[in-house]
Parts: C-alpha cells; sequence; structure tokens
C-alpha cells in the first residue's frame, strides 16, 4: 500500500527493516542504547560491531526520544536509534511517548538530509503496545510531519509479517478517512 502526502510517499511493505535501502532504518532501540532483541539485535547484526562501539559513546536516550549512528555495514547511511515506551495499560503517559519518539526520528532524519527512512513497528513487539493503537499514533505523526516537511521524499513502513501489515494497512485507511 502506498500513499501521497503533500509530494511525498508512504508505503507499508512487508519485510526485515536491515534490509532496507534507504537513507536511514530506524531503529526500536531501548533507553540504554546496547543493545538488546528484536529489531535491535537484527540491525546490530546486519550492521556489525562498530554499531555497538558508537552506540556505547551516546550515554543512553530517553524514552520518547532518538539518537542517529552511522549505519556501518547496513545499506542505509544511518540508524536512527528511537526509544519507544513499555506499555502498562495507555494511561502513563505511553501514546505522547510513543508520538514523540516517531516524531524525533524523524526530526533528526530531516536535519541529516535524508530523503528516505524506514520504520518499524516500535513498541509493538517485547515492549507490548496494542498494533492497532500503536499504528494510529505512528500515522497520524507521520503524515502531520510530512504534511510540513517535503524534504523527506518517503516514508517506508516495514512490518515483518503479513498480519501485521494488513492491520496496518487497514489503520492507515481508517486515520485516512477520519
Ligand atoms: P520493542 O521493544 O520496541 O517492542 P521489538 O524489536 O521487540 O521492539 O519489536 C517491534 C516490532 O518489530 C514487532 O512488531 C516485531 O514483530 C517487529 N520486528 C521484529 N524483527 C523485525 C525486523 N527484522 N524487521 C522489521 N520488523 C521486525
Amino acid at each position: 500500500m502506498q500513499i501521497h502526502i503533500n509530494g511525498s510517499t508512504l508505503e507499508l511493505v512487508q519485510g526485515d527493516i536491515t534490509q532496507q535501502d534507504v537513507d536511514a532504518i530506524v531503529n526500536a532501540a531501548n533507553s540504554s542504547l546496547l543493545g538488546g532483541g528484536g529489531v535491535d539485535g537484527a540491525i546490530h547484526h546486519a550492521a556489525g560491531p562498530e554499531l555497538l562501539a558508537e552506540c556505547r559513546t551516546l550515554g543512553g536516550c530517553e524514552t520518547g526520544n532518538a539518537k542517529i549512528t552511522r549505519g556501518y555495514r547496513l545499506k542505509a547511511r544511518y540508524v536512527i536509534h528511537a526509544v519507544g515506551p513499555v506499555y502498562r495499560d495507555g494511561k502513563h503517559g505511553e501514546p505522547e511517548l510513543l508520538a514523540s519518539a516517531y516524531r524525533a526520528a524523524l526530526e533528526l532524519a530531516a536535519q541529516h538530509q535524508c530523503a528516505s527512512i524506514a520504520f518499524p513497528a516500535i513498541s509493538t513487539g517485547a515492549y507490548g503496545y496494542p498494533m492497532e493503537e500503536a499504528a494510529r499514533i505512528a500515522f497520524r505523526v507521520i503524515i502531520d510531519y510530512l504534511g510540513e516537511h517535503p524534504e523527506i521524499a518517503r516514508v517506508r513502513y516495514v512490518l515483518y509479517d503479513a498480519r501485521a501489515l494488513a492491520l496496518h494497512a487497514r489503520v492507515l485507511e481508517q486515520v485516512l478517512a477520519e
């Protein structure tokens, strides 16, 4: 699925975030930035040990924020390490923190002249965020941002499996109809 916003493209694809040929890929990082499982483990594995070495110099990252490194052995020139919230019950600032993590990642991409960026579904794995709610928040932030920042030409939202892709396509249709 692909839509156009203010001259930019938002596309949903099924795939592996580590394999994306874009200027920056986003990591679903934890606040230590020192590695984890899921997307984080896959990105560090694919990028090589130099990525962890650079992450060690960053002093971690607060939840709701993001930091940028080089991409090393990845096709992507940069990795943007975004820290989403651990989901408790949705009443502990999780929606705002998730939105803030997406926004921070987009801002870093724009500051580093990235015309294309790929996101995973931040917080929806180990961090337990219900996927439908997380998708709605992510798409609202991305659509708003692209409306104001045509310098980002392409946002690719990468889902790991067919079920997640179908759910995200449905939520994107809903958000566009609001
Ligand atoms: P978090 O700790 O922020 O919840 P996870 O890495 O555990 O992050 O999972 C985030 C989402 O990314 C989950 O929906 C998971 O299925 C998906 N995912 C896991 N590995 C990959 C990958 N290699 N590429 C894209 N998405 C992935």
